[in-house]
Order: structure tokens, then C-alpha cells, then sequence
């Protein structure tokens, strides 16, 4: 019950089973068959996800991997980050490494960027949100990021949507490109990230590319879309894991997004009552609408860190200690899809009862 890497979702050890019997592991990233792997992961997402035509689906290694080649393909000269912890304060920092100017809106750990405060200058070319910011559980709500869509219409909006998609119902039309990896919600192990880009980001990566600057090799957005009109991927990729996160996402649909979240609501309810119940636990995010659907993080009392989550092992739950800095007094609970209701309330109880 960590949050990422997370438990597999519930049906991964068979798709696992059968991609192995189907010899997945071993095809070729040129084949048909590679071909409809892709084609079926790419739709299955598209359909979970009610992600428009207009926008891309391409395969990475990672959710890093895409904030360097966001950067390399998108941002000339500037980029803007909402910084309130450890991902968010990464992504801007790569930004910095390949060598732009960074303008950083950074509040402390468990806040929210107030968007009514942001001083964006002319010359930025790219906004970027982590929704959910998984280092603190502060998330970022969606109305913040279309207000600053309808405020600053000619600048690229990049949102991070690692640790909350499929929960999150994002209209994509307020936003440019968003971007996950597969190991948080989709319950599937780590390796392979999803990059979802509009035309809007297409067309200045090409005009990017075309000036001589430098867009990355292999994964630079001309070759990965040239590539996935043929359902194919540039370098030999991890075939297994577009096939899995395929197959979860075709789980995903056929229960039912609506159904995922109606189930995370719940989950979330019952994960915020035992955090009251317990005098020794607080919400680490003061403000409620602030407050991550996906990632519970709740500040212990001294000591009591320690022992809730020996208490919690003892009877079989992982749940995630705090990132960073809020190692000793933080608990991180996942709230994914593939934890059931059962298993959060049974942490719920072992959480009311305290230590
Ligand atoms: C885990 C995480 C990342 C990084 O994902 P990788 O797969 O390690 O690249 C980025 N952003 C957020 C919010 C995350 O939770």
C-alpha cells in the first residue's frame, strides 16, 4: 500500500501469466502482432482516459523521461513550475540542468501553489502543474489549472498526472500534454511511461527541431510520432509492459471508470475517518480541497510513526513511510484502484485503534 512503486493491480499476475504462454516477452517490436499490442494499449487508454484525437499517445521509459524530453522538445528559452515538493521541484530542475531559464512558484510542503498569485512573464513558454504531488499528497485542484489555461491561452500547460490518473477526470482540451508512469495507479511494474501530447506540441517540436535545436535522439518528438502512426516505437521497447498496461486498462474499462472512482471516493472517506479517530494522527494537507485522492498522507505524533507501522506490517499492510524529510513522521497510504475496499478498511481499523 505504498505509493509507487505499488502493489500489482489485482489481474496482472495473469495477463503476466498469459503474456508469457503468448511468448510477448520474445516478438518482434516490428511484427504486426507488436503492431496490435500497441494499437489495443493506445486505445483501451484513449478510451479510460476520454483522451480527444487530437492528442498522442507515445511510450517512454519513465515519467522522468518525459520531463526531459517535454523540455528538450517544447521550452526554448523558459519554462514555469508550481513547486510544492519533491516531483514538482525535480521536474524544474531538470529544466535548469538542460540548461533554461526556470521560474519556480514554490510554496511549503503539504500547500498549494495559489494560481490567483502567479506572475507569469511573456517569455515563458511552458506552465507546468503536478496534480498531484506525491512527496506530500497536496493536490493541485483541476478548476486551478483551466483557470490558468483561460488566463495565459497562448502558453503550452504541461500537467503531471502520475500518481492520480486514471482517478482524475481531466479535460484535456484545457491542458497541452500530461504524462504517467505505470507504476502508481495502473498497478504494473516499473519501467514504462506514457506521454499524452496535443497537435499544439507537435507543431513547436517540429518548428524546434527545425531551427537546430537540440530535441534528444532517438525519443525526440518527430521520431516517436513518426514511429506511433505505424503503432511502433523508435528503440526496441519493453514489448511486456505495453502489453500489460493494455490488458489493465481494458480491466479499467470494462469495470468502469466511473466505477474506479466512485470506489476511490469511498476508500478515501473511510482512510480520512480513521485518520480523525486517531489522536495521534493529523492530515498533513490543512486545507480538505487540497487534500490528494490517491495518496493519504497523515502526520504522526513522536514516536508513533514507528509503531503504527510495525503494527500495520504485523498484519500484512506496506503502507508508504513519508518522503524525504518526513521519513520519521509521515504515513503515505495509496488509495489505488487495485486496493480493495476490504484492505482499506482493515487499515482503517488497525489506524483508529492507535498504538
Ligand atoms: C513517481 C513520480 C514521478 C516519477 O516517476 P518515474 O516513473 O520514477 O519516472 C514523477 N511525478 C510524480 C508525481 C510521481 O509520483
Amino acid at each position: 500500500m505504498t505509493p509507487g512503486p505499488s502493489e500489482l493491480y489485482f489481474t496482472a499476475a495473469e495477463h503476466f501469466k498469459n503474456g508469457l504462454r503468448d511468448k510477448i516477452g520474445s516478438i518482434s517490436h516490428r511484427s504486426k502482432q507488436f503492431q496490435d499490442i500497441y494499437k489495443h494499449t493506445s486505445i483501451q487508454l484513449r478510451q479510460l482516459l476520454n483522451l480527444p484525437e487530437n492528442y498522442q499517445v507515445f511510450f517512454t521509459s519513465s515519467a522522468t523521461e518525459v520531463w526531459e524530453r517535454s523540455i528538450q522538445n517544447l521550452v526554448r528559452y523558459e519554462s514555469y513550475h508550481l513547486v510544492n515538493g519533491a516531483f514538482s521541484r525535480r521536474f524544474s530542475d531538470i529544466s535548469h540542468d538542460l540548461g533554461k531559464n526556470v521560474l519556480r512558484s514554490e510554496v511549503t510542503d503539504g500547500k498549494i501553489v495559489d494560481v490567483n498569485k502567479l506572475l507569469i512573464p511573456e517569455t515563458t513558454e511552458m506552465i507546468c502543474f503536478t496534480h498531484n504531488e506525491t512527496s506530500t499528497g497536496a493536490m493541485q485542484p483541476l478548476e486551478d489549472i483551466y483557470a490558468v489555461r483561460d488566463a495565459f491561452p497562448d502558453k503550452l500547460i504541461s500537467v503531471d498526472i502520475v500518481s492520480s490518473t486514471p482517478d482524475v477526470a481531466l479535460d484535456f482540451s484545457k491542458l497541452d500534454m500530461a504524462y504517467f508512469s505505470v507504476q502508481k495507479c495502473f498497478g504494473l511494474p516499473a519501467g514504462l511511461g506514457v506521454w499524452l501530447l496535443n497537435d499544439r506540441c507537435l507543431e513547436k517540436a517540429v518548428e524546434m527541431e527545425e531551427e537546430g535545436n537540440a530535441v534528444g535522439t532517438y525519443h525526440s518528438v518527430s521520431s516517436l510520432l513518426k514511429k506511433a502512426r505505424i503503432f511502433q516505437t523508435p528503440e526496441t521497447p519493453n514489448v511486456l509492459a505495453i502489453y500489460l498496461l493494455g490488458k489493465v486498462a481494458e480491466d479499467m474499462n470494462t469495470k468502469g471508470i466511473d466505477q474506479i472512482r466512485r470506489e476511490t471516493a469511498y476508500k478515501l472517506a473511510v482512510l480520512h475517518q480513521a485518520i480523525d479517530k486517531n489522536e495521534s494522527l493529523t492530515q498533513f494537507v490543512e486545507e480538505p480541497k487540497h487534500r490528494s485522492r490517491t495518496v493519504v498522507v497523515a502526520s504522526c505524533k513522536d514516536g508513533t510513526n514507528e509503531m503504527l507501522l510495525k503494527k500495520l506490517e504485523s498484519k500484512g499492510f506496506i503502507v508508504g513511510k513519508g518522503y524525504g524529510k518526513h521519513k520519521e513522521n509521515h504515513l503515505r497510504i495509496a488509495n489505488f484502484p487495485t486496493h480493495s475496499k476490504e484492505q482499506i478498511e482493515m487499515i482503517a481499523d488497525i489506524l483508529e485503534a492507535g498504538v
